[in-house]
């Protein structure tokens, strides 16, 4: 049985707080692994190790600390088979995802490549007669990263990068249900060169997570995962003096408009619901359909999902695997039957697929005729189960998006320039695609929802990521001849 421990000053740690958490390989329900649990002492252990490496990291110049980076992209594109080989493993997804997660986060490594031109500073010479004035962007200290089940690959990576070849020294909290990727990404990070205690991985539940909260060494706190925790971190951390970043779940709606070609939004739907079981933040949820297009478009979706191949993710034919645990794939489950019982027409019921093995499979679903009022509609389920809505109008699909409580992703397909140029200026949503489903930002943007799905006010990678991991210094300097020095008691102006 594996055993997977935590990674503190480059060297793996065996935990002593006595408590593990049994890990499985959602294709087959085996038990493959365990993780140990972090207490209090152990996060305050890696915590004093990363405050050493930081105070001599911090000095370190950009070039090395640059030049470093490229080796750890090096390593990371070199590794990405083995990656999702892992990923796949205790995740569920098909490889090929697994290696376009991947893909994603070499995007944040590579704008981390270039931080020497995100972190020049401005100067302005003769600010006053003789006085010049510059700023500079200082690297905060230990920061930590809380990262969720969906993308033990991306998401750690999203914020890693930025943070470290900004000067800071990092405590990674990935999610305790598939935590054997981020640590074998750890391991190409110290052989890419960094120093020791830099990137420290601590791995645990709510107790380690806590600890990282209240810890008042730790300066900055990212966290990726569910809305109500989400909610919990920005407060706690914000209350204890903390930068925080927080983003949490998502319920993103797909417009289809009825000048939709229905070929590309029904590719759209499908590959955006099921993607990864749809377990991911920006996967289409809700199609919104305005005026006729409902049917054909229905007729469409289930045509290609009648041809999806659901089956373990390390086999090449698959398109979809399982769910993370039996609980969810239950859960989720439940929301098809609290559809039927609303009055909503279950046009795909995933629940009739059988399948010749202990996963947590669950087949694809699509449900019609589902109102604002249902569970189905209300609550992010994070599992392959798509809503359809019918409007009449535009106006109609833009009054549900705002009312809805989240606001990550949303997508209309269209057309209409004009249609789809009013949807980008008005829409209540952070990222935005026009015919684009997924619409997850390039690594040189930035990512972040809006309402529900995002609690601060810096969001994640690219240069705002860069920003939330530093703070700016202001210098005012003049080097005057001390035979013109005289007392002046006034505030100073410039002139
Ligand atoms: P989760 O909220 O259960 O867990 C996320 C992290 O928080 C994990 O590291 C976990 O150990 C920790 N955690 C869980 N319960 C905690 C508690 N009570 N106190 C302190 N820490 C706690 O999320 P998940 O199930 O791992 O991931 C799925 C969720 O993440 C979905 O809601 C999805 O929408 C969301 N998500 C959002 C984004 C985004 O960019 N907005 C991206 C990926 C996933």
């Amino acid at each position: 049985m594996k055993h997977v421990k935590h990674l503190v000053n480059g060297q793996p740690v065996a935990g002593t707080s006595g408590r593990q958490q049994d890990i499985f390989n959602p294709a087959t329900g085996e038990k493959t692994a365990v993780v140990d649990l972090a207490s209090v002492s152990e996060v305050d252990a890696a915590v004093q190790v990363a405050e050493g490496a930081f105070r001599e990291w911090r000095d370190v110049s950009i070039a090395r600390r640059t030049k470093l980076m490229y080796n750890f992209r090096d390593l990371v594109t070199r590794n990405v088979d083995e990656i999702a080989k892992r990923l796949t493993s205790e995740h569920g997804k098909v490889l090929s995802d697994s290696a376009g997660e991947v893909a994603r986060g070499l995007e944040n490594i590579e704008f981390a490549c270039g931080m020497a031109e995100a972190l020049k500073g401005g100067y302005s010479e003769n600010a006053s007669t003789g006085v010049d004035v510059y700023t500079v962007r200082r690297p905060l200290g230990v920061v930590a990263g809380i990262t969720p089940f969906n993308f033990p690959a991306m998401i750690p990576l999203w914020t890693i990068p930025n943070a470290i070849a900004a000067g800071n020294a990092f405590i990674l909290k990935p999610s305790e249900r598939d935590p054997s990727t981020p640590m074998f990404i750890a391991e190409l990070f110290h052989e890419a060169g960094f120093p020791d205690g830099l990137l420290n991985v601590v791995n645990g539940d709510k107790e380690a997570v806590d600890a990282l909260l209240e810890h008042e060494l730790v300066r900055a706190i990212s966290f990726v995962g569910s809305t109500p925790i989400a909610k919990y971190i920005y407060s706690t951390a914000a209350a204890n003096g903390k930068r925080v970043q927080a983003l949490g779940g998502a319920k993103n709606h797909m417009v289809v408009l009825p000048d939709a070609d229905i070929n590309l939004a029904a590719d759209a739907a499908v590959s955006a619901g099921y993607g990864s079981a749809g377990e991911r933040c920006m996967a289409i949820s809700v199609i919104v359909t305005v005026g006729d297009v409902a049917d054909p478009l229905i007729a469409a979706i289930r045509d290609r999902t009648d041809r999806l191949v659901i089956g373990d993710g390390a086999e090449a034919t698959s398109d979809m695997g399982p769910l993370i645990t039996a609980e969810h794939r239950d859960r989720v489950a439940s929301y098809i039957q609290q559809g039927a019982d609303a009055g909503a027409s279950v046009v795909i019921d995933g629940r009739e697929q059988s399948f010749d093995s202990d996963g947590f499979f669950l087949g694809a679903s699509l449900i019609d005729n589902v109102t604002a009022d249902m569970s189905v509609y209300t609550d992010e389920i994070f599992g392959p189960v798509l809503s359809v809505v019918r409007v009449d109008t535009f106006e109609e699909s833009m009054d549900l998006i705002e009312k809805n409580a989240w606001g990550n992703g949303t997508a209309i397909f269209t057309r209409d320039g004009g249609a789809a140029r009013a949807f980008q200026q008005e829409v209540d949503a952070g990222m935005v695609g026009i015919n684009v489903p997924i619409p997850v930002p390039v690594g040189y943007h930035s990512f972040g929802g809006w309402n529900d799905s995002f609690f601060g006010d810096t969001t994640m990678y690219g240069p705002e990521g860069m920003r939330f991991y530093t703070r700016p210094k202001v210098m005012t300097s003049r080097w005057p001849d001390p035979a013109t020095s005289s007392v002046n008691l006034g505030f100073p102006t410039n002139d």
